[in-house]
């Protein structure tokens, strides 16, 4: 069973908040715990002195896992999901079919297939178990495109989600199991909890093979550049993000498992950035002059995005507090070792 305990915001580093009580000693499930927010969760569980078991169909590919127990299990699969939840106090529920803009455009099909199963199965054996908590980890794909049209855009309050219009395909299902849990939660008595990510990013992540995010890809490009090379930009640069760095996210993910708020909430940096921007800030970090060529065909998404973060500094007492140069800092050169490694980076140019 959870213990309550009184501690520091931001385990003792420092921050911006004052104490909150946090439960310790709890039986944990993170399920996706082979990818990577999944992975850094776990880590960030067993330090805070929880007992977690990790479910995933694959290992996590960079470094081991730090859970207690990790089972292989295909989570489309009821009786799969009914084994993953068993015995336990919480369940972080992070497994998911996805990846980047390009991969999420085009694989509608077999994303929502795929998550739909996931979630609808792991909501109800977390109900079948009596899990006290259960987290949907949703996006910011859940807002509508006609909020998201210039790259100025006025940033995205948790209550814009409606009237509708996610992303067709992976935020459609999002949206869709974001009401699920609140329909458990009325009907059950469960306690749901459902976050809204806005592109995070850091090392142990995905940056190759079709799934990887924009800092992850840029990342990647710009280690792989000659000192004055070009690299290729999806779309003309202008389209807008933001971006959280993995520490901030699983401090905030962990922060409102121990709230009493049951809506969705943002889980973001409120720091609007074109993609222009980004690239010129991982090259800065490079030590490298990168020219950008725009490649108008690639999938851009939503022209401009940006978190508005009021609800989510009311509700946790709390902010992210990582910048963004300082976390593609460390990005940067975990995927320019990475590289190194495997061959692919004969050496590592970094100022
Ligand atoms: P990820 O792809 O690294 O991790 C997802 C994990 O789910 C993978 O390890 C994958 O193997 C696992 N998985 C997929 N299908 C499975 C199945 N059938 N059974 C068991 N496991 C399965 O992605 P992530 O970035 O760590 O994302 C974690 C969660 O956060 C996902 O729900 C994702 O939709 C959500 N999210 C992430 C971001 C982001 O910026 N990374 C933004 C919005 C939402």
């Amino acid at each position: 069973m959870c213990a309550i305990e009184r501690c520091e915001p931001n385990g003792g580093s420092g921050g911006r908040s004052g104490h909150l009580t946090m439960s310790k000693g709890c039986r944990v499930v993170v399920t996706g715990a082979g990818g990577f927010i999944g992975h850094h969760l776990v880590t960030y569980l067993k330090r805070r002195g929880h007992w977690v078991r990790g479910v995933d169909i694959k290992y996590p590919e960079y470094e081991p896992t730090a859970a207690d127990e990790f089972e292989l299990l295909d989570l489309r699969r009821w009786a799969n999901c009914l084994q993953a939840a068993r015995g336990v106090d919480e369940c972080y529920n992070l497994a998911a079919n996805m990846g980047g803009i390009g991969f999420i455009t085009s694989f509608k099909a077999a994303v929502m297939h795929d998550n739909v199963l996931i979630n609808v199965h792991m909501l109800e054996a977390a109900r079948v178990h009596g899990v006290g908590k259960f987290l949907f980890t949703s996006s910011a794909c859940v807002y509508p495109g006609y909020r998201q049209q210039t790259p100025d855009v006025r940033p995205l309050r948790e209550e814009d989600a409606y009237p509708a219009d996610p992303e067709d395909g992976y935020g459609w299902e999002k949206l869709f199991s974001e009401r699920q849990c609140a329909h458990y939660a009325e009907e059950y008595g469960m306690s749901t909890y459902a976050v809204r990510f806005h592109n995070i990013y850091g090392p142990l992540g995905t940056y190759d093979g079709g799934r990887e995010k924009s800092p992850a890809a840029i990342c990647r490009k710009i280690a792989l550049a000659e000192r004055e090379d070009t690299i290729e930009v999806w779309g003309d640069g202008q389209q807008t993000r933001s971006y959280c760095y993995i520490d901030d996210c699983v401090e905030g993910v962990y922060r409102l498992m121990q709230s009493d708020y049951h809506q969705p909430l943002n889980l973001g940096s409120d720091r609007m950035v074109t993609v222009n921007d980004l690239v010129d800030i991982v090259a800065g970090i490079a030590g490298k002059r990168i020219g950008k060529r725009y490649d108008l065909s690639r999938p851009q998404g939503v022209r401009g995005r940006n978190s508005d973060n009021t609800l989510l500094r009311r509700v946790l007492g709390w902010e992210p507090q990582v910048s963004l140069e300082e976390g593609l800092e460390i990005t940067y050169r975990w995927i320019s070792e990475q590289l190194l490694r495997s061959g692919r980076l004969k050496k590592e140019v970094v100022r």
